[in-house]
């Protein structure tokens, strides 16, 4: 569903990811976990588009999304992002919220764009807030907003970057217990995340990242209870370490 080949990214001289080879499968949940800086934001973006690389390719769906007649709306259709600033338009309640893309880019008539929405509205728990606007929510439920305007385009990838790290832990709790109720749907996704916990729960695959590489990847119990390499165990140390506290 996924596959990069020899991907490289680098910002002004900057490598920030160094010949990336992975594929993710259709269904798959893969968590990236890696320090900050390590490059796991600018992997995400690659998927989407919205940052181009350097070399290498990166198919979506058999789709070259590094290809330079790509038809980046529709990869970013198919391809939805959460990022850990919800960015909702402040200026539109909830329900116009989430309707407004599904609206003006798949063009999709306002009526059946408003009941797909009360559908999304209420798996994420949030009927009651339909005529809210964004300043009106607490940071679970805009989050929880900005991931129903998401899956409004009915894509079929999903990417979190680090949904939770703005808020606090019941409300990340919230935010977690929605996207678990994705990954029992089949949804394939991408979740960048400090959450070790909940990587170990629901992803399929851990890969760690470390300066725009990837030092490992595999099971939760492979990565956690047995990582190969120092960099993993460094790393894990200090992560659970942030966790207990
Ligand atoms: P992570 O998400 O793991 O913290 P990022 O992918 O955001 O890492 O960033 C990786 C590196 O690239 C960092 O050193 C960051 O400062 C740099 N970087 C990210 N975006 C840009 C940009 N648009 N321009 C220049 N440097 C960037
Ligand atoms: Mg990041």
């Amino acid at each position: 569903m996924i596959t990069f080949e020899n991907v490289s990214k680098s910002y002004k001289g900057l490598n920030v990811l160094k010949n990336i080879n992975v594929t993710i499968d259709k269904e798959e949940i893969v968590a990236i976990i890696g320090p900050s800086g390590c490059g796991k934001s600018t992997f995400l973006k690659c998927i989407n588009g919205l940052v181009p690389v350097n070399k290498g390719k990166i198919f979506v769906d058999q789709i070259d999304v590094t290809a330079k007649d790509v038809d980046l709306n529709k990869i970013r259709s198919e391809v939805g992002i959460v990022f850990q600033q919800f960015n909702l338009f402040p200026h539109l309640t909830v329900m116009e919220n989430v309707t407004l893309a599904p609206i003006k880019v798949r063009k999709i008539k306002e009526n059946e764009s408003k009941i797909q929405a009360l559908h999304l509205l209420e798996k994420v728990g949030l009927l009651d807030k339909i005529d809210k606007y964004p300043e009106q929510l607490s940071g679970g439920q805009a989050q929880r907003v900005a991931i129903a305007r998401s899956l409004a385009m009915q894509p079929k990838i999903m990417l979190f970057d680090e949904p939770t790290s703005a808020l606090d832990p019941q409300m990340t709790q919230e935010v977690l217990d929605t996207i678990k109720t994705l990954a029992k749907e089949g949804m394939t996704m991408v979740v960048v995340t400090h959450e070790m916990n909940f990587a170990r729960e629901v992803a399929n695959r851990i890969i760690f990242l470390d300066r725009g590489q990837i030092i490992e990847e595999g099971s939760a119990d492979k990565i956690f209870d047995n990582p190969q390499s120092n960099i993993t165990r460094e790393f894990l140390k200090s992560a659970f370490k942030k966790e207990l506290v």
